[in-house]
């Protein structure tokens, strides 16, 4: 038997990033991840501005940096957005590494190993362990330890378990419980070649009659192709199809625009060509394909639902954090992840669920409460087309949607925000 203060299991973002912080501090830290060596996570990989200039050491990994996006509506208005701030996009198996390593190298020991969704029990320690107890159904002596069990028969204890297992966390389904089909979003693409010729755009697209958007994100040898929408409403069959649409317009855009001109894509077609159905076929013999799940949190879910208790704590995706509005997941991940260590290192953990609703939990509530209205309709159109319309037109509006894309401009003040700059000269 293996004891540690802390076992965190997940190490995705937010569990390397808490591993780090807490191993630099002596903290004894045992990183549990079962995830087998490269497999990425499926992820879009893009890393905002804010979560670049909070933890500038994220600039290491390598990817790809972003200065300029093409934005187009449901309709297919297009507009060329350049970026004051720019973001990076990461192919998941780099950033994971690297942080992952970092948290190594910090002292932390990281077991690669899997812990069964019936895996892990608190257990006070008169009791033998190993003893068949009912998996945290019992009362905490003054000694009780977390037991974490791994496939392979692994067993390590600890005082304090972390639970950053991610969007269909096993541990959060137990200690927090579950979260309804209609509080999980779905997200699916491809990993497809990078266009021959042409540069590589980075273009998001608002879905014409579903919630959500599509989007191409050039990482270093790949392009990361996906669809992010609501869980309830999934239809596989008809959103595939205008993926691949989505997909073969940007190959068709971005090899037959010069340097100095961008190309529109041609989006969400009826007719299709002889060409095009040959075109998606050939990518088809590319394309790798990824699906998961993010959560997307209902308004009052964000009041009631905690992320810690009596020996607990849950960080990330796990936790629920990611913006119910773009399904941005890895700052918060990040963030989470300091907030517990720095409340773990004070040793005073229980304060982990008062700071992360101070810091970004207001935040996320306004995200999720202003969901429906920014996939819904507004003054007779949906609400993204009028918002592109607006800010082709206007600069005071591109710049504040710029600052929405870098992660610096936030849900609370959004609309205050813009109709300020909608009322300053053009
Ligand atoms: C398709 C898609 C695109 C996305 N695009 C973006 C984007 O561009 N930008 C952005 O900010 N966010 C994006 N997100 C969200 C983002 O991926 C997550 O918010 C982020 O990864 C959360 O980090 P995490 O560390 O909490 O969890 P994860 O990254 O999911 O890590 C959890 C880890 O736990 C491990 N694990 C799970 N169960 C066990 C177990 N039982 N035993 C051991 N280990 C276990 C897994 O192997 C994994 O490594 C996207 C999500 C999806 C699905």
């Amino acid at each position: 038997m293996n004891h540690f203060d802390v076992i965190i299991v997940g190490a995705g973002p937010a569990g390397s990033f808490a591993a780090e912080r807490l191993a630099r501090a002596g903290v004894r830290v045992a990183l549990v991840d079962g995830r087998p060596p490269g497999e990425p996570k499926a992820c879009g990989g893009g890393v905002t501005s804010k979560a670049l200039k909070a933890w500038p050491h994220l600039l290491e990994a390598v990817g790809r940096t972003i200065d300029e996006i093409d934005m187009y509506s449901p309709s297919g208005k297009h507009l060329h957005l350049k970026l004051d701030e720019p973001f990076a996009v990461y192919s998941r198996i780099t950033f994971d590494t690297f942080l992952r390593e970092r948290a190594r190298a910090a002292g932390e020991v990281v077991i690669s190993d899997k812990v069964s969704a019936r895996g892990f029990k608190r257990v006070d320690h008169s009791l033998s362990i190993g003893s068949s107890l009912d998996p945290l159904g019992i009362g905490r002596g003054t000694d009780a330890s977390w037991l974490v069990r791994t496939q392979s028969g692994g067993e390590f204890s600890a005082k304090y378990l972390v639970g950053a297992d991610g969007a269909n966390s096993a541990i959060a389904k137990k200690l927090a419980g579950p979260l309804p089909p209609t509080e999980m979003e779905v997200a699916f693409g491809y990993r497809a070649p990078l266009p021959e010729l042409g540069g590589a755009a980075t273009v998001v697209a608002f879905l014409p009659k579903w919630v959500g958007y599509a989007w191409a994100f050039p990482r270093v040898d790949h392009v990361s192709f996906g669809i992010a929408t609501t869980q309830d409403a999934f239809d596989h069959e008809q959103l595939d199809k205008l993926l691949w649409d989505f997909m073969v317009s940007y190959y068709e855009s971005v090899s037959t625009a010069s340097d100095s001109e961008r190309i529109r894509m041609r989006l969400w077609r009826t007719a299709v060509s002889k060409t095009h159905r040959s075109q998606i076929e050939n990518l088809r013999q590319k394309a790798e394909r990824y699906a998961a799940r993010i959560p997307g949190l209902a308004p009052r879910t964000w009041d009631t639902r905690k992320a810690s208790g009596d020996g607990w704590a849950l960080l990330g995706d796990a936790a629920g954090f990611a913006d119910p509005v773009t399904g941005e997941g890895i700052y918060y991940a990040l963030r989470s992840a300091e907030l517990f260590a720095d409340a773990y290192l004070k040793a005073k953990p229980e304060e982990y669920e008062e700071l992360w609703r101070k810091d970004f939990g207001g935040e996320l509530k306004r995200a999720s409460e202003m969901r429906r209205r920014f996939y819904g309709n507004f003054w007779g159109a949906p609400f993204t087309d009028r918002m592109i319309e607006f800010a082709r037109g206007h600069r005071g509006i591109r710049k504040v949607l710029g600052q929405l894309v870098a992660g610096d401009q936030g849900y609370v003040d959004l609309k205050k925000k813009l109709a300020k700059s909608a009322l300053r000269p053009l």
